[in-house]
Parts: structure tokens; C-alpha cells; sequence
């Protein structure tokens, strides 16, 4: 029990640590199955990415899935500090749903807030049990920090739209069963003014994905190419050219949910248990970054705890989701670097050559999980500045030419 808990709350937490119990084995400081596949093979991800859809499952039939969710969703009408609950007592357990938290956290709500009722009862209630799985088909080779510059179309052809484009950086296309999209629907229109959010069936036959590979070896992205994909208009969320809005709830709800996420993953303990493995607690500057790693540990956690509180009290939080983010992902890195240092040659060491550790130099590699996805760090701090701070806003020249002139602007730039 925490020490803030009211009795109810209470309550709801030994509520939640029975199930637990029952339905999870407790995390250990090393070797967990839900810190990711040692292997990178494609059998391996599509067998861990299977163990998360189980979970998922397993936690919806639970009512555990969307605490605050509506029930008529497959939520349980709960509140978003029971929400908070159950999410430190997971942490604890050898669980994790992975990637999948996050399409569960950005469609789920999108559709909520923009969607209509046909939309929100046909999609949330399996997204939320991982029958159907999702993609965000957001950033394009030539859009990325400056989304509102994508250039995949939607053309009207009576009751459809017609996409033709390219797609990139899509985590978990592969297994995605529909996507959310983002294309432009007016071309004349200024660049924000002529986007429309779609819901894509990645299963059309004009749907090809192509996988990256990343430098940890793993699959998870892909390129995605539409040709002459026919999307039904009633699949456009929002209004036709007013996607803009369901993308910017889309991506704050991203920024929270990569923020304040992943508890199990701050801990600093394993850390300790690897510098006293590796019989390097004595080293006066590895010592310093192992306080730094655990200073850091304790300023997520009270950044957790004043989200909280606030929650608690019917406050809006007054944390920002791009502090939240940054600092989460520099604690992160900061972590991965020290654990790669302790281990010294042994880092350069990876999967089967390095059962034990491998995961360091996973960590490490993925650095750009949280100071790329879902934007990168210098566009969160522009971020801050301008909403946070006050300060004056970026210039922006673009913002009044339609997105035609502007692309024809570019390449005239580019010619000269
Ligand atoms: C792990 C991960 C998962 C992802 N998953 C998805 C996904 O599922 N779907 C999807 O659509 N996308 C996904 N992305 C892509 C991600 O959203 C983009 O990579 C990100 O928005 C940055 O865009 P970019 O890569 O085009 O970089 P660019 O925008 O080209 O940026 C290049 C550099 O310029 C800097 N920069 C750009 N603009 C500014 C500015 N105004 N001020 C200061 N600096 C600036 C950036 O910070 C960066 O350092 C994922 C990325 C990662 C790392």
C-alpha cells in the first residue's frame, strides 16, 4: 500500500496484486521475458510480439485493460488514479504488453474524442483485447518533425478515397491489421488545413510493407507503400480535411503515454546489481553515475506521484507530457550508457554471445525510442518554450501557402 492510498484506493491495489499474483510471475533484477527477445530472428519478435497480444487478452478479460476507460468500451468506468494504481503494481510483475501500448493509447482515445459512434463501436473493443492490431501512419520520408508536410494523398472517387503514397518508421506494420493514417485530402489548402485522418485495412492488396532493419537488429519498422488503396469515406475520423486536430490528440496522448510509461524499466537496481557483479562498486565515477542513475530514478517517481495528486485532487496535472518525456528518456540513456560502460568489452558482446547482458546494449541501441519517437527531443523543448515558457514562437513562413505552392517552392529551392 502506498502511503498516500485512501482506503479505497487501498483496497482497489490488493485488489490489483491478488490478480497479479495469480495471473503474472514478480519481475527479477535480471532475465525477465518482457524486457524483449534476446534474438532478434523473425520467429523470435513474432513469438514475444504473440506473448504480448496474450497478456493484453489476458488483462482485458481481467478488466484491467482501460481502467478509465467507458465499460461499454471494455473499459471498467474506473478512475485514472485507479489507473495509476494498477500500472505501479504491474511494474512489478514479469508483464508487459509492449509496443502494443502504445496504438492502444493513441487510437483508443482519438476515436473517443473525434470519432463517430459506428466508429468508436466497431474498433475499441477489439483494439483493447488485441484482436485487431494497429499501425500509426504518421511520418513519411519527407515529413517527419514537420508532419504537416506529408505528401501521401487521398483522392474522392464517390464513396471512397484513393491513397497513393509512402509511409515510414512504422513500428509493428507487419502484424498491424489496420492503421491510422494521415493523408493529404486538399492540396490548396494550407499544409495543416488539407489533412485527413483515415482508417486504413492493412490487409487491401494495395498495401505493401517493406521491413527496416535497425541497428539493435531488430524488425520492427517498416516502410509502408499504398497504390490505388481504396478507403470507404466513412472511415475518415472527424471531419474531411480537419484530421489535423484528431493527430495533434493522437500525438499528446503519445508523448504522456512514452512519458509516463514503462515503470518496470526505471529500475536503477539492476544497475547496482550488475556494478556488484562486475566488481565495479568500487570505482569512484561509476559510483557517481550509478546516484545519478538512481537520483534520476527517484525524480520520475515523484514526477509520477505529482501527476497523481493531481488527478486525485480533479486537478489538471501541472507536468507537462514533453517534460515527462524527455526526462524519461534521458534517465534512460543515461542508464544504457553506464550499464554498456560497467560491462566494458563484454558490451560489444549480443545475443547468444551474451545471454546474460545483451540487454544493455539493446538499451543502449534503442536510444532513440524515446528522444526520436513520437518526436524528437529538440522539437519537444521547442515545445516548451513556446507553451510552457512563453517564449516567442518559432517563425513559421510556410504556414500561409497552400501545400502546392509550398512543395513547389521547395523544388525550386532545391533547383537554384
Ligand atoms: C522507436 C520509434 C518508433 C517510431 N514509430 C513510428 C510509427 O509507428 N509511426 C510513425 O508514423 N512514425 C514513427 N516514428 C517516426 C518518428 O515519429 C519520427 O522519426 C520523428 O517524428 C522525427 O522525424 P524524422 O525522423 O523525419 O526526423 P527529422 O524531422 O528529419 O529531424 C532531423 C533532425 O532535425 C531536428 N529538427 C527538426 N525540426 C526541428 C526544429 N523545428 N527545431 C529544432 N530541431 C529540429 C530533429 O530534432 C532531428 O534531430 C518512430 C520513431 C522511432 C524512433
Amino acid at each position: 500500500m502506498s502511503n498516500r492510498d485512501t482506503p479505497e484506493e487501498a483496497e482497489f491495489r490488493a485488489e490489483v496484486r491478488t490478480w497479479l499474483e495469480a495471473h503474472a510471475e514478480p519481475r527479477r533484477p535480471s532475465g525477465n521475458w518482457s524486457d524483449g527477445p534476446r534474438e532478434h530472428t523473425r520467429e523470435q519478435e513474432a513469438a514475444y510480439f504473440e506473448r504480448c497480444r496474450e497478456w493484453q487478452r489476458v488483462k482485458f478479460d481481467g478488466g484491467y485493460a482501460a481502467i478509465a476507460w467507458p465499460s461499454r468500451y471494455g473499459g471498467r468506468d474506473g478512475s485514472a488514479v485507479q489507473q495509476m494504481i494498477y500500472a505501479e503494481e504491474e511494474a512489478a510483475f514479469d508483464v508487459t504488453n509492449g509496443f502494443l501500448s502504445a496504438p492502444i493509447a493513441l487510437v483508443g482515445p482519438a476515436l473517443m474524442a473525434h470519432g463517430n459512434p459506428e466508429q468508436c463501436e466497431r474498433y475499441i473493443h477489439p483494439l483493447l483485447r488485441a484482436e485487431e492490431v494497429w499501425c500509426q501512419l504518421f511520418s513519411e520520408p519527407e515529413a517527419g518533425s514537420d508532419l504537416a508536410r506529408l505528401g501521401t494523398r487521398a483522392e474522392r472517387s464517390g464513396d471512397e478515397f484513393v491513397v497513393n503514397g509512402q509511409k515510414v518508421w512504422t513500428t509493428n506494420a507487419q502484424y498491424a491489421h489496420f492503421g491510422i493514417l494521415l493523408a493529404r485530402t486538399d492540396p490548396d489548402a494550407p499544409k495543416h488545413g488539407g489533412i485527413s485522418f483515415l482508417l486504413v485495412d492493412m490487409r487491401d492488396p494495395g498495401v505493401e510493407v517493406r521491413p527496416l532493419r535497425t541497428m539493435q537488429n531488430s524488425n520492427d519498422f517498416n516502410e509502408v507503400f499504398f497504390s490505388d488503396v481504396r478507403v470507404p469515406v466513412e472511415n475518415v475520423v472527424g471531419e474531411i480535411n480537419g484530421g489535423w486536430a484528431v493527430a495533434r490528440t493522437t500525438l499528446a496522448n503519445e508523448s504522456v503515454m512514452i512519458g509516463s510509461g514503462a515503470q518496470a524499466e526505471d529500475s536503477a537496481e539492476a544497475l547496482l546489481e550488475l556494478a556488484r557483479e562486475q566488481g565495479a562498486l568500487d570505482d569512484p565515477l561509476t559510483r557517481q553515475e550509478l546516484a545519478e542513475a538512481l537520483i534520476n530514478q527517484r525524480i520520475l517517481a515523484m514526477f509520477r506521484e505529482r501527476m497523481t495528486e493531481a488527478v486525485r485532487d480533479g486537478r489538471m496535472p501541472d507536468l507537462d507530457g514533453s517534460v515527462m518525456k524527455i526526462f524519461w528518456s534521458e534517465s534512460r540513456i543515461q542508464r544504457a550508457d553506464l550499464g554498456l560502460r560497467i560491462l566494458g568489452a563484454e558490451g560489444a558482446l549480443d545475443g547468444a554471445d551474451a545471454p546474460k547482458h545483451g540487454s544493455w546494449q539493446t538499451a543502449a541501441l534503442g536510444r532513440g525510442l524515446g528522444s526520436i519517437g513520437g518526436g524528437t527531443h529538440e522539437v519537444h523543448r521547442n515545445g516548451i518554450g513556446e507553451r510552457v515558457l512563453g517564449l516567442p514562437r518559432e517563425p513559421r513562413a510556410d504556414r500561409a501557402m497552400s501545400y502546392r505552392e509550398l512543395v513547389a517552392h521547395d523544388a525550386s529551392v532545391v533547383k537554384n
